[in-house]
């Protein structure tokens, strides 16, 4: 029995590669066969759910060719028994396994602290750890792959590692609209709101912007937020606009502001350093350190890329069978293009793109000669904005603004840079501005 086990583990070892192999299966244990199982036993619960959901058929497939013969899995963890692959969830009366879909490699081991991220990393900590304690909810805000995501999924996994049992949902904001249309077509509302507003424990909502102007997404979304929280039970949120730029009902963005908000900047040189040979030695390949330099002072923008460039530059040297030194990584990124759109200044026309979106306004409203309140402010930021990041001169500018005096220009500049010295409110907003264009 245990040398055909080793010998389903082998095939799974070399069809999943060592990565996944280590994480999910080192720790499995052939407990024999009862009736049509082969019983597993599995560290908790976590790890049968994670194969359950993930492996379950490839695992099947191997036992069915080994042993000649087609098995079920049942897992026993070692406190409890749990549920066997026939039937997944039976304590829990239902389908509400949300948390199948946290990543489990994104977890804080592998969340690298830098002054960029550190708030934003230490709210959620503190989240995981004590839910619904202290920061309720929780919005975690910040521009493209800087971290919101894997920070949600760290909540999720730390959450579950302490207490397996936990009713974690872990969903995009998308996710969440498009499980709530199918619930409407096939009227199965009253079982939609069981599972969000009363079964869930944890809610774990990525990308709620993706909400904007979805009024009767909105609408539950507001409901099921009530219900939980007054239940006393953790969401957490994330968004790439700060709560109060969100085109939502001020009913839900008060509630936002509730908790705790928790920016993300962009990671500084030495965070995008460490993230590098972070990512590098988990995928044991050797990173020297000028390599890594090179990298992380031409990609500055976000994480994604990073990790992106990092992986070109991996696939290139197997490829050319190179090893990975600074030539080399200047050769191939030179080919690569690298992270330009970074060096350079934005266009004028990406700015008023990134504010008009920003203040849900058409780039024709900033242009227009319309002089309405709504429109002054926004046209303001944006002149501000191209004079600071863009070479053009005011007459230039004002030009681009539907033939604007350059006095104008100057006097929309430094009425902001005036009003920004003195309103918090107001430099977050240029900051996420600022961010945006970055992405
Ligand atoms: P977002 O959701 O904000 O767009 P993600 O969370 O998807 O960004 O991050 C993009 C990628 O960068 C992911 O692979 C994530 O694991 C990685 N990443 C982001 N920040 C960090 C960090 N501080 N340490 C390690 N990896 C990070
Ligand atoms: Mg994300």
């Amino acid at each position: 029995m245990q040398t055909a086990w080793q010998n389903v583990l082998t095939a799974v070892e070399r069809a999943l590669g060592p990565q996944v192999f280590e994480t999910w299966f080192q720790k499995l244990e052939c407990r024999g066969v009862e009736g049509d199982f082969l019983v597993l036993s599995v560290p908790n619960r976590y790890y049968s759910d994670w194969i359950t959901d993930n492996y379950r058929g490839a695992i099947e497939d191997e036992v069915e060719r080994v042993m000649g013969r087609r098995l079920g899995l049942r897992f026993v963890a070692d406190a409890d028994a749990v549920s066997g692959s026939e039937d997944t969830s039976t304590d829990e009366g239902g389908e509400l396994p949300g948390h199948f879909r946290l990543s489990p490699s994104q977890t804080f081991e592998n969340f690298v602290v830098g002054s960029s991220n550190q708030f934003a990393q230490a709210a959620a900590l503190n989240v995981a750890e004590a839910p619904a304690r202290n920061y309720n909810p929780l919005f975690l805000f910040g521009g493209v792959g800087l971290g919101k995501t894997h920070l949600l999924n760290a909540i999720g996994n730390r959450i579950r590692q302490r207490q397996p049992r936990t009713r974690v949902v872990y969903l995009s904001a998308e996710e969440f609209m498009n499980e709530m249309i199918n619930s409407l077509r096939y009227e199965r509302m009253a079982e939609f709101r069981e599972k969000y507003r009363q079964r869930c424990e944890v809610l774990l909502v990525d990308d709620i912007q993706f909400l904007e102007g979805k009024r009767s997404t909105l609408e539950e979304f507001f409901h099921t937020f009530n219900a939980l929280h007054g239940a006393g039970r953790q969401i957490a949120v994330s968004s790439d606009k700060y709560p109060r730029e969100l085109g939502i009902e001020e009913r839900l963005r008060t509630r936002f502001e509730w908790g705790l908000v928790a920016d993300i900047q962009p990671p500084e040189l030495e965070t995008r350093v460490a993230i590098l040979k972070r990512k590098a030695d988990a995928e044991q390949v050797r990173l020297p350190d000028d390599v890594a330099i090179f990298i992380a002072s031409n990609v500055s923008s976000n994480v994604r890329k990073l990790e992106g460039t990092l992986t070109n530059l991996v696939a290139f040297s197997s490829f050319y069978g190179e090893p990975i030194s600074l030539a080399f990584a200047r050769r191939v990124l030179g080919d690569l293009g690298g992270d330009r759109s970074d060096e350079g200044p934005p266009s004028v026309e990406r700015i008023q793109e990134v504010v008009a979106r920003f203040f849900n306004l058409k780039v024709q409203d900033l242009k227009s000669g319309k002089r309405t309140k709504v429109l002054t402010l926004p046209r303001q930021i944006a002149m501000y904005l191209c004079r600071k990041h863009t070479r053009h001169s005011y007459p230039e500018i004002g030009s681009r603004f539907g033939g604007r005096d350059h006095s104008t220009v100057i006097h929309s500049v430094s009425k902001i840079e005036e009003a920004a010295a003195s309103d918090a409110d107001l430099r977050g907003r240029i900051e996420s501005l600022e961010r945006n264009l970055r992405s």
